[in-house]
């Protein structure tokens, strides 16, 4: 299966896992997209880029701090990438890395998406001077337009991009924007200001031009001041969700190998997941291989005021009597129901004698979980929860990270795991070794969760590790 991912610090707003989920869903692709906290450091995003080249992904999108680092550790990049010195997308290939921006290409078509026949435009003014202003200085020289400056709150900053890159033809000094804004055509906010836990960016656009169009590239909150302030004032605007969209489908066709489009239903998609971020109930999905102590931790957290969801307990609860798992797999796999009630131990039997049966059942398994689940978090929203925690063994194998406000793993030495999982009854280490193996290897699984919780420890140290980890995810 294939896999990508994004990585940046932080990266639990993303919302490129979003992105790739609606275009997997739409094109019914079986591939995995995660995201990776990758702490802000050059020697931590070179061993986060190894590991997951070694663990067999096809690539990454990269974000702040990144960018720059993406740019330094490719063995080959882009002509776009080359021309700015920074990168936002890495593939792997042949023990190589490709490096590529396209912040460029995002940029460029979203403001292609919105041109008319009529417009002229002649001179941009890009508000900002970090990471992300070359890529949209270069964009708009690609689509034509001549005079392109920027202002930025430290002037020195500013003025080393035009030094370095010769699309950028002036500065304006930072004070002088309000009075400057009549210049141009197009005005874009390339700084994170408006963005959530930034200040808003407050500007007096009233003496901008009628036809002037105004981009922000912040997209959470998908509506800042600044365009709220230009729509009032009668203006053209864009938010930076279109340039996010448009900036993702490189990424996605080179590693699944599948088009991809933006559309109004990915649009609306994105803004509907950018509703529910961080609304109540909190949605945290807690993963972990068997005998990891998930149980252990999902009762803990249920104590600090959390309802809990348990995929196997939703399993137990269809195969039961009356169960609505009963009737399919009894027709796929006769003989492994017995007093009204799928018989684990025949399943079982019958599972390891035809492995290949597995697919076969998660087919018929998987949409009735779904919807024990669903038929959960409906209650749960019913009741104002605060969070939940969501227990599901194949969290990431199963291609749903995308979907929670936060993932917890918990993690023990494997030996202690075994020795756990060995006193249940009917476990052998066969059955364990075919458990494991339809699994994530251990590492993969610590990289991808937001928050690991040590369980090989004092119990009440898991505790402590579970209070600190869910006051951190509620006070989001
Ligand atoms: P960056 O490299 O950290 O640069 C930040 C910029 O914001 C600098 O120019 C900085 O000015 C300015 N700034 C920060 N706080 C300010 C304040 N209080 N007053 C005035 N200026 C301030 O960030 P970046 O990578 O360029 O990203 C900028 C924004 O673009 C972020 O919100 C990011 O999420 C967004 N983005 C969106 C997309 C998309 O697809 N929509 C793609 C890339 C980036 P100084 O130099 O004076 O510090």
């Amino acid at each position: 299966m294939k896999k990508a991912a994004v990585i940046g610090w932080p990266i639990k707003h993303s919302l490129s896992p979003s992105i790739h989920g609606f275009w997997r869903a739409e094109k019914h692709i079986k591939g995995l997209y995660h995201r990776v906290a990758c702490p802000p450091t050059d020697k931590d995003f070179n061993q986060c880029v190894r590991q997951l080249a070694d663990l067999g992904y096809a690539g990454v999108n990269v974000t702040i701090p990144h960018k720059t680092n993406a740019f330094n550790i490719a063995d080959v990049v882009s002509p776009v990438a080359e021309k700015l010195g920074v990168a936002n997308t890495l593939t792997f290939e042949d023990g190589a890395i490709y490096a590529d921006n396209t912040d460029v290409t995002g940029f460029q078509q979203m403001l292609e998406g919105i041109k008319t026949p009529d417009d002229q435009f002649h001179s941009a003014l890009i508000l900002g001077a970090g990471g992300t202003a070359p890529a949209v200085a270069l964009a708009l020289s690609n689509l034509g337009i001549k005079e392109i400056s920027v202002a930025n709150r430290t002037a020195d900053k500013a003025k080393n991009l035009q030094s370095a890159y010769q699309f950028i033809s002036g500065t304006i000094p930072w004070e002088s924007v309000e009075t400057s804004i009549s210049q141009f055509d197009i005005l874009v906010n390339a700084t994170s200001l408006g963005m959530v836990g930034q200040p808003e960016f407050v500007l007096d656009i009233t003496k901008a031009k009628s036809k002037m169009i105004v981009i922000d590239v912040v997209y959470t909150p998908l509506e800042t001041d600044l365009i709220r302030a230009a729509q009032n004032h009668g203006l053209r605007t864009e938010t930076g969700l279109s340039m996010l969209m448009y900036q993702a489908i490189p990424g996605f066709e080179e590693w699944f190998s599948e088009t991809a489009k933006v559309t109004p239903e990915l649009k609306n998609y994105l803004i509907d997941r950018l509703k529910k971020k961080n609304s109540r109930p909190l949605k945290i999905g807690l993963t972990g291989s068997i005998g990891m102590g998930k149980s252990t931790a999902a009762k803990y957290l249920e104590t600090l005021g959390a309802l809990t969801w348990d995929a196997d307990r939703a399993v137990h609860r269809i195969y039961g009597e009356g169960g609505v798992a009963v009737q399919p797999i009894s027709a796929a796999f006769p003989g492994t129901v017995s007093d009204g009630a799928v018989s684990r131990e025949k399943l079982s039997q019958h599972l390891l004698k035809n492995p290949e049966d597995f697919k076969k059942l998660e087919t018929i398994v998987h949409p009735l979980v779904a919807a024990d689940r669903a038929e959960f978090i409906e209650n749960a929203v019913k009741n104002n929860a605060t969070a939940i925690v969501l227990d599901i063994p194949l969290l990431f194998e199963t291609g749903q990270s995308f979907e929670f406000d936060a993932i917890i793993a918990v993690t023990a030495d494997p030996e202690i795991r075994k020795a756990r999982v060995l006193e249940r009854p009917g476990m052998s280490e066969e059955k364990l070794e075919t458990i494991i193996s339809r699994q994530l290897p251990e590492e993969e699984k610590i990289l991808l969760a937001d928050y690991v919780i040590k369980t090989d420890v004092p119990l009440e140290e898991t505790y402590a590790q579970l209070d600190e980890v869910f006051a951190d995810i509620t006070a989001a």
